[in-house]
């Protein structure tokens, strides 16, 4: 690619003390801790997968695209050239190269194509991977990749879709179900009046015939946000006679006319540009029951496990983006006759960095262990279900200022928008509020909690397991037992979650990381003595080993397969 590392010959226009672009390091292969995690966990039969992935991720072709896409948004085309209604979105044609390459990596369906063990820690990895390109896309693979298993649970709409979301071909052709090869999916609960109490929808669902489970049902009503907007199927909770449903809302009939879905405008967002997010109005629009009436909530229950293990994936994928960006920059850039990768306060920096990242690497693909055992192991689909709400509040607590200072560590150019880390300082916030925001997550560990007596006990299973390994860690194995032993109380619910996280990842890296990076951990996350910023670690810690592990081996990406 030419034109990333034109020079010119201007006589004034030397451009020295500045790295060049960082290109074709292997996202996969440069991440030490990733690539134990994923052979740890179970899936080291995906090695080869990813590190196609880590190449394409770290593509520049790639890259400029995922920038194009966020450059030059979707569009609403509400009608054709006559007049008639048309409700499209309009992408860039990068935004559709980007998805059909997360397609084509089966981002959105790898554990419902490949059925084996490590199918979910695959994923996860694949998540921490894409996630380093492209944010927007997330999105609807987040929400295919929740729907299945939910769609499945009414068998004869399973047996028209779930064919056509498990297709590694992305067909964006806005087309009736019968003449595509592969389909997209939205979920819209959000309304004016309430999002995160669901209870509020106020969309109406009738009946056309007879009322309950797979029938047809006409919905009226307005949904506040609908992202995915392009997608074929929209999945709408709207309210039935019983409560709450779930309906599948496809975007064109089986007679070959439209399903009226309105779409009123799209959002202009912070962040997360490339994806379309819409306000929808719907009026005699057809929809079919997943589930029974009533059970809405239920019937989601699935989607919102697996899309909210998605929202934990991205903040760990951007995290990591950002530390490498970070590693390339400082050893190519000097201030005061030193390079910053030899300042010590910047090494403290990223050392620091560097533990938060492998730290939110390695509980997240714990957490897709326990999906991985989670049909066959009561104590592992408890463990998973209270996790991934502690890891979706922790870890999107902690990437936005994370992404904040590895912006900082690239000084201006960092601000601006050639350098790709102001696309991910945007996107990082939005994993905190969708699949629910801060309060309703942490609020959702204490309800998880309450009801099932052994998410407790598969809580303290899993950190009690390293018992003498660190006084830290063992004492906060104490404060542990106090606090969840006492009658738990909603304003505590942050607090807890916080405590909940740290042990988790302590434990973790007490027995799968080196010393290096676990004592730094638990030095500073566990003791108290740990500053607010990044770059507080005290004396002592090992930082040469914690970068030396971290740093990104720019030759990796043409190694053969290393041993980990
Ligand atoms: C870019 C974007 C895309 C989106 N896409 C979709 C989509 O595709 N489909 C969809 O359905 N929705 C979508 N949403 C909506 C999103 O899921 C909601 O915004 C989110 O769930 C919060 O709901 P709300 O906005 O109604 O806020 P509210 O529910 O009003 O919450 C506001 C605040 O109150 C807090 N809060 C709520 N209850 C409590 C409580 N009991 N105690 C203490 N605090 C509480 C929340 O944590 C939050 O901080 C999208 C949102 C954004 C920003």
């Amino acid at each position: 690619m030419a034109y990333l590392n034109a020079e010119t010959n201007l006589r004034t226009h030397v451009v020295e003390n500045q790295p060049h672009t960082l290109e074709q390091t292997n996202a996969f292969l440069s991440d030490i801790a990733l690539r134990e995690a994923l052979s740890r966990e179970g899936a080291d039969w995906a090695f080869d997968r990813m590190v196609k992935l880590g190449a394409d991720v770290a593509d520049p072709d790639n890259i400029h695209k995922a920038t194009l896409a966020n450059r030059f948004p979707p569009e609403l085309k509400r009608f054709d050239p006559y007049g008639r209604r048309i409700d499209t979105v309009e992408f860039h044609p990068a935004w559709h190269d980007i998805m059909a390459l997360a397609w084509r990596h089966e981002l959105p369906t790898l554990p419902w194509r490949h059925d084996r063990p490590g199918a979910h820690v695959a994923k996860a990895a694949a998540s921490i991977l894409f996630n380093q390109l492209e944010g927007g896309v997330m999105c609807p693979f987040a929400i295919t990749y929740g729907i299945i298993p939910m769609l499945r649970q009414q068998p004869e709409l399973a047996a028209v879709w779930e064919r056509l979301m498990l297709s590694t071909e992305y067909d964006p052709r806005p087309r009736p179900h019968y003449e595509k090869r592969g389909v997209t999916v939205a979920f819209s609960v959000t309304e004016k009046q309430g999002g995160s109490d669901v209870r509020g929808v106020s969309t109406e669902a009738k009946p056309i015939g007879q009322a309950g489970p797979g029938r047809e049902y006409l919905l009226r009503g307005h949904k506040w946000f609908c992202s995915a907007a392009g997608a074929d199927v929209i999945f709408i909770v709207a309210q039935t006679a019983q409560g709450l449903g779930c309906f599948l809302v496809p975007r064109w009939l089986d007679d070959g006319s439209r399903n009226p879905i309105s779409i009123e405008r799209l959002k202009d967002k912070l962040g997360n540009k490339s994806n379309a997010s819409a306000e929808l109005e719907l009026e005699n629009t057809h929809g079919w029951l997943i589930g029974e009436e009533g059970r809405g909530i239920q019937t989601m229950m699935m989607f919102m496990l697996y899309t909210r293990f998605e929202v934990a994936l991205a903040p760990v994928g951007i995290m990591r983006l950002g530390l490498t960006h970070a590693l390339h920059h400082v050893q190519h850039r000097s201030a005061f006759q030193r390079r910053l990768i030899d300042q010590p306060l910047m090494r403290n920096v990223l050392a620091d960095l560097a533990i938060e990242s492998e730290a939110a690497t390695t509980l997240v693909m714990r957490i897709a262990r326990a999906f991985d055992a989670a049909s066959i192991n009561d104590s592992e689909r408890s463990f998973g279900r209270l996790a991934v709400a502690i890891a979706k509040y922790w870890l999107n607590k902690q990437v936005v200022p994370f992404i904040h200072e590895a912006m900082e560590v690239h000084g201006g150019i960092g601000y601006i928008e050639e350098s790709v880390i102001p696309r991910f300082y945007r996107e990082a916030p939005i994993n905190g509020i969708w699949e629910g925001a801060g309060n309703v997550i942490s609020l959702d560990v204490l309800r998880a909690l309450r009801k099932d007596k052994g998410t407790l006990t598969a809580f303290f299973d899993e950190i009690e397991v390293v018992r003498s390994a660190d006084r830290h860690m063992d004492a906060a194995v104490l404060d542990l037992k106090s606090l969840l032993g006492a009658p738990l109380a909603d304003d505590q619910a942050r607090y807890i979650t916080e405590k909940m996280a740290l042990a988790l990842q302590a434990s973790l890296l007490i027995r799968h990381a080196p010393s290096a990076v676990t004592d730094a951990f638990c030095a500073t996350r566990l003791s108290g003595r740990g500053a607010q910023a990044f770059g507080t670690l005290p004396n002592g810690v090992d930082i040469d080993t914690i970068l030396s592990r971290a740093l990104p081996d720019r030759k990796s990406s043409f190694a053969v397969r290393p041993q980990v």
